[in-house]
This record gives structure tokens, sequence and C-alpha cells, in this order.
């Protein structure tokens, strides 16, 4: 049985870019018989809103979509990402880093130069050699840190690893490519890259159809999927909607939201017309 998901962030209105992903994602589950999901991403309360989770949800059922309820809200599982983070620092796989970004951003200057990852200049590796007695001291002293994988000690945990994109075929993970990634950030005891992984998981998806501009995160998810014992789903990265002109019919930018265009007298049958699905 095949189950999809649309896993949104209520930080703003959605976009045409978004509803290509939810109508791909509804009509993969759909086509085979399957499940779609609707997965609520609001680890970052600072940044998500109640007002914009109500928005998705009105505007996607405006677009003739249904989903499985009860939704998930991944801010209702904090203490399933801990638990999580808690079994790879017992097998000393996660270290406590008290960089900033400016001193990341120094550290880089004096280096002279950093390789650059899918997130951006891999982070340097200043924490990982701290001692383990110093980041205690650090952390009783309340200095804020977050959690931060060791991915070569990761990788060499799990040997090669691989993953089956619809679109691209048999992709070789590399992981290394990230740096130490983030697991659990400073104010938030999880990650983006720690709570997808897990979610798609335990709620069973089979299939994780998502853009194109999320592709090189998953070289990260199939790492955690492996060391966290979890399923791997089959992944379809689509292209992202483009606009008439050919620019990108992005999430921010300045694209018109599903709102506006509704508001502007839009159908359901219009958005889908441009979005081409
Ligand atoms: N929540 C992510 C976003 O809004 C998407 C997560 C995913 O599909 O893996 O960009």
């Amino acid at each position: 049985m095949i189950v999809t998901r649309f896993a949104p962030s209520p930080t703003g209105l959605l976009h045409p870019g978004h509803a290509f992903s939810a109508l791909f994602a509804w009509h993969a589950a759909h086509a085979a018989g399957g499940r779609f999901l609707l997965r609520i991403e609001d680890i970052d309360a600072t940044r998500c809103r109640p007002e914009f989770e109500q928005a998705i949800v009105e505007d996607l059922a405006w677009l003739g979509l249904d989903w499985e309820r009860p939704v998930r809200r991944q801010s209702e599982h904090m203490a399933a990402y801990r638990a999580c983070v808690a079994r790879l620092e017992a097998r000393g796989l996660v270290y406590p880093c008290f960089c900033t970004r400016a001193a990341i951003r120094a550290e880089i200057a004096r280096a002279g130069a950093a390789p650059h990852g899918p997130e951006g200049p891999v982070y340097p590796g200043t924490c990982r050699s701290l001692p383990a007695a110093e980041g205690a001291r650090r952390i009783a002293a309340g200095e804020p840190y977050a959690l931060r994988l060791d991915v070569a000690r990761a990788c060499a945990e799990t040997g090669p690893l691989a993953w089956h994109d619809r679109a691209r075929g048999t992709i070789a993970a590399d992981p290394a490519s990230f740096g130490d990634v983030v697991i659990a950030r400073k104010e938030i005891p999880t990650s983006y890259h720690l709570a997808v992984t897990h979610d798609d998981h335990v709620q069973g998806v089979t299939l994780v159809t998502r853009g194109e501009d999320l592709f090189a995160a998953t070289h990260i998810h199939r790492l955690l999927q492996a060391l966290l014992g979890f399923a791997t789903p089959d992944y379809h990265h689509h292209p992202l909607v483009a606009a008439p002109d050919g620019a990108r019919l992005a999430k921010r930018a300045g694209a018109p939201s599903l709102r506006s265009l509704r508001e502007a007298g839009l159908t359901p049958a219009d958005i889908r017309a441009m979005v081409g699905l």
C-alpha cells in the first residue's frame, strides 16, 4: 500500500508551488489506491502560526484534497525526537556545539576556506574535539548549545548507503557532503532532518514526494534511517513549478498565495492548470 504525505511548515500562506507538491503527493497515493497524509511541520515555534495552519487546511480543502485525520503536528512529538537524539548520543555519534553563527563564520575565514555543502559552508568541526568534561561544564553553566551528528563516525558505523528515487534511479548517499549537521537546535530538541525522518517512519510513509530543492536533504535522511533502524521509503523529487516566464514559483520570492489567487476569482481547476496537474 502506497502512503504519501504533504508536509508543509505553517510559516506563511501556501503558494502554487505548494499546491503542486500537495496535488502530486495526493495523486501518487490515489492512483495506486493508497493513502495520503497531511503533516504539519511546526517545530519552530518562533516562525509557525496557528492561523497559517488553519489557512493550509482551508486552502487544501478548497483545492479538493482530502487526507486522513488526525493530522500529525510535529510540535506535539518533541519527546519522541528527544528519544532519537538520546539513542545517537548514547552511541557517541553526537556532540554538543556551542558555536554561534558568527564564530563559525570567523573560523571558516581563519581557515581560509570551507567545503561548500548542500546547506552552505560545511561546519569546520570546531566543537568535535572538545573534551567531554569541558562540554559538560559549559552545559552545566547554562551555555546554549546545539547537538551535531559526527557524520564521519556515523558513516563508519553504517557503511555505504543508497536510496531509490523514482525520477533519478538509484542514488548513492553522500551524507559527508553536509559535514556534521545539527540534529537538535539550540532552542528546539530536534531539527528538520531528524523530525521528518522519524515521522515518515512512524507514519508508515512508503513514498516521499517533495520538490527537487529537498533532494540533497535525502543524503542525511538516509543516514538517519540507517542509524535509527527506520524503514527507507521510495522517493520522488519533483521539479519545482515554474511561472510562465520561467521564474520559479517559489515559496517565498513574492509569488502570489493561493488565497490571493482565489480572491482574484481563480478556481481550483485554474490552479491545477497553472501548475500542470
Ligand atoms: N516541511 C518542509 C517544507 O515545508 C517539507 C518537508 C518534506 O517534504 O520533507 O519545506
